[in-house]
This record gives structure tokens, C-alpha cells and sequence, in this order.
């Protein structure tokens, strides 16, 4: 009788891991990643913090960028990101969102240790750095896929974490819904305006992604906290008819709108030209026009980021609670409340 192997199924088999780890990526249990974002590096240098920082008060050198989940249902051209290690679904062993907390901090830790060595390393930042206290659930894949995410939010924020940034494609909407804690931000993100081009350029894996994706947008329409709607720029791809978002805006109702340069990096070089990455004015034509095409209007801008951000005139309101970009002073003190808010909730829910 002939013995056959069969690899266990995990999401990160070991040839996908050494691949991801000689990228710099850090993998925490069997389907996390951590990573050290070049703003990171650049605050520690003093020399440039990343335009969440302008925007919305976070630290780039206290950011803890992550992802539980390394995999994806979209295989997206303009994605920087090595998309051949995604699987379809989730698949393998699910982590206890404690120990991904924990793991991630741990190997952030050990990635920024050798970075303090560096000699234009700010000293004070570098111990500063050692605590992060945002996290940016968004490093790779889409973070909703993993089963236990609504945990997950509240394990940071009960960890102490002052601001918890998620970034979703959309394509997992019952993640959403689940979402008892929500995060200080949701951001939405968004490249096509139609079925067509979302098929073309998005090239999701599972059925029924695009109607998922406007589930989504219309499902954070109420959702209890600041919602973005980040539009990547592409030239040549979705940047001629602005007005094309309309009716997606008219969904979502985002608070803020980010229209954002696609950057030519990473595995999309592979796929898109360097003519596809608009420069800071084009990006900036193109939310004008959004913004004479909605009510919205321009709130902030970050050259180099290549970003415009569009704000609501008017207010969202959701059971009485008025959500509505203000300025970064005002959004600070948003922050803060609602933090202390839900630190409140976990205590009586622990209690
Ligand atoms: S928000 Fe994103 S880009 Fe900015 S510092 Fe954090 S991980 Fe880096
Ligand atoms: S959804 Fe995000 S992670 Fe997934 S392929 Fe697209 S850009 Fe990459």
C-alpha cells in the first residue's frame, strides 16, 4: 500500500509564506499580516507623515498597519500587491482575534527594532513608535473576509487603540452587517462605475461581487460611525465622466469622499502603464467635477499624496446622531468621544 500525503489546507501554505516574508511582510498565525508602512518609516525619519495624518490626526510612526487576511475575492489590476497568493475563500484554520492582536504588535515590534538603528531615526519616535496606538485594518486582502472581524474591531479598541481605520472592497457586506462595535472609520473602496468596468478591472473571483459591493455601499449609508468613499484615480480607465460616481454617492452618502491617484507600484505594474497614474492636478479636475455633480464640496487636498477630499454640505444623521467632516481639530475631539463611548460598552458588556 502507497502512503500519500496530503499538504493540511492553510491560506498560507510555506512556499506563499517565503514569498510574502521576502516582501517584508510579517505573517502572524495562519492567515495574518503585518507590515511597516513607508510613512511609518518616513515620521520616524522626521520627515513626512502620511495625509491621514492631515486629515484625520494619525500619527504615521504609531500606525499599526495590518491585515487578518491574506486573501482576496478581487484580483484588481491596480492592486500593488502579489494577488497569486490569494485564495478564493477562506480557507484553513480561523485565529483567535487576541492572538492576532497580540502577534501583530509583536512582530511590528521586532521589524521596528532594526529600524531604530537607523542613523536619522528620531529617538523619541522610535519609542514612541513601539506603541502603536492606530491600527489600519487594511494592509492586504480584504481584512472582511476573516470570519471573526467584528471581534477583532473590539479587540483593539479594547486593547487601548484610540483610532481603528477599516478598509473594505465591499464584496463581504454580511461583515458589515455584523459590525455591533463599529470602527472610527469605514472607508469604501471604490474604482468603477458599472458592472462592466468593475468585471474588467476589478476581475472579482466570487459571484455576484458587484451587487455585494452595492449592498455594502448602501448598507454603510446608516452605519454608525465616519464612512468614507475612496475613489482610486486611474487615467485612461475611470477618470473621463466623473459623474458616472453619482449614483453610488446617492447609495453610500459618504461622509467624505477621497479621490486618490492610483500610484504605479508594486505587481500592478504588471498589468496597468504608467500613463493609467493621474498627477495631483488631474486628480484634482476630476473631484471638482464630482463635487458640481453631487453636494459636496472640497474640504482638503495633500500634494505628493495626490489625494482631494470631498466633505457632505449637509449632515448624515443615523438614529439622532449626527455624523458630518468638520476639519481635522473637530474630528480629533470625534475621535476621542467616540472612543470613550465604546470603551464604555466593551466595560459593561465585561462587566
Ligand atoms: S494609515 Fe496607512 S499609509 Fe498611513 S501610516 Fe497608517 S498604514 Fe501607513
Ligand atoms: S480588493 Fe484590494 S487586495 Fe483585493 S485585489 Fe483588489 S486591491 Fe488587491
Amino acid at each position: 500500500m502507497s502512503l500519500v500525503l496530503v499538504e493540511q489546507e492553510t491560506q498560507l501554505p510555506e512556499h506563499k509564506r517565503e514569498r510574502l516574508e521576502k516582501q517584508q511582510y510579517r505573517l502572524v498565525g495562519n492567515h495574518s499580516a503585518v507590515k511597516i508602512c513607508m510613512w511609518c518609516k518616513e515620521s520616524i525619519r522626521g520627515k513626512a507623515e502620511c495625509y491621514k495624518n492631515d486629515f484625520y490626526g494619525i500619527p504615521s510612526h504609531q500606525c499599526l498597519e495590518m491585515s487578518p487576511a491574506i486573501t482576496c475575492n478581487k484580483r484588481c489590476k491596480h492592486c500593488w500587491r502579489d494577488t497569486s497568493v490569494f485564495s478564493t475563500g477562506w480557507v484553513g484554520p480561523v485565529d483567535e482575534p487576541k492572538d492576532i492582536v497580540d502577534n501583530c504588535i509583536g512582530a511590528r515590534y521586532k521589524l521596528l527594532l532594526g529600524f531604530g538603528g537607523h542613523p536619522s531615526a528620531d529617538r523619541n519616535k522610535v519609542e514612541e513608535s513601539f506603541v502603536p496606538k492606530h491600527a489600519a485594518i487594511s494592509l492586504t486582502g480584504e481584512p472582511m473576509m476573516y470570519p471573526r472581524y467584528p471581534e477583532l474591531i473590539k479587540e483593539f479598541f479594547s486593547r487601548g487603540f484610540t483610532t481603528v481605520f477599516a478598509v473594505t472592497s465591499g464584496t463581504v457586506p454580511e461583515t458589515i452587517r455584523a459590525l455591533d462595535i463599529f470602527p472610527t472609520n469605514i472607508y469604501l473602496s471604490v474604482e468603477a462605475w458599472d458592472k462592466e468596468m468593475y468585471t474588467k478591472y476589478c476581475i472579482p473571483v466570487i459571484p455576484d461581487a458587484w451587487e455585494k459591493f452595492l449592498e455594502s455601499a448602501a448598507l454603510l449609508k446608516s452605519a454608525k460611525t465616519r464612512t468614507i468613499m475612496r475613489i482610486t484615480c486611474m487615467k485612461g480607465i475611470n477618470m473621463d465622466a466623473p459623474e458616472k460616481f453619482r449614483f453610488l454617492v446617492d447609495i453610500m452618502q459618504p461622509d467624505v469622499i477621497e479621490c486618490k491617484a492610483y500610484a504605479w507600484m508594486g505587481y500592478s505594474r504588471q498589468r496597468l502603464l504608467l500613463d493609467n497614474a493621474p498627477d495631483y492636478g488631474e486628480v484634482d479636475a476630476f473631484a471638482r467635477r464630482l463635487m458640481f455633480a453631487t453636494n459636496y464640496e472640497i474640504a482638503l487636498s495633500k500634494v505628493g499624496s495626490d489625494v482631494v477630499m470631498l466633505r457632505r454640505k449637509t449632515p448624515r444623521i443615523v438614529d439622532c446622531t449626527t455624523f458630518i467632516y468638520e476639519g481635522l481639530d473637530k474630528e480629533k475631539l470625534r475621535q476621542q468621544q467616540f472612543v470613550k463611548e465604546i470603551v464604555a460598552k466593551l466595560e459593561v458588556k465585561n462587566a
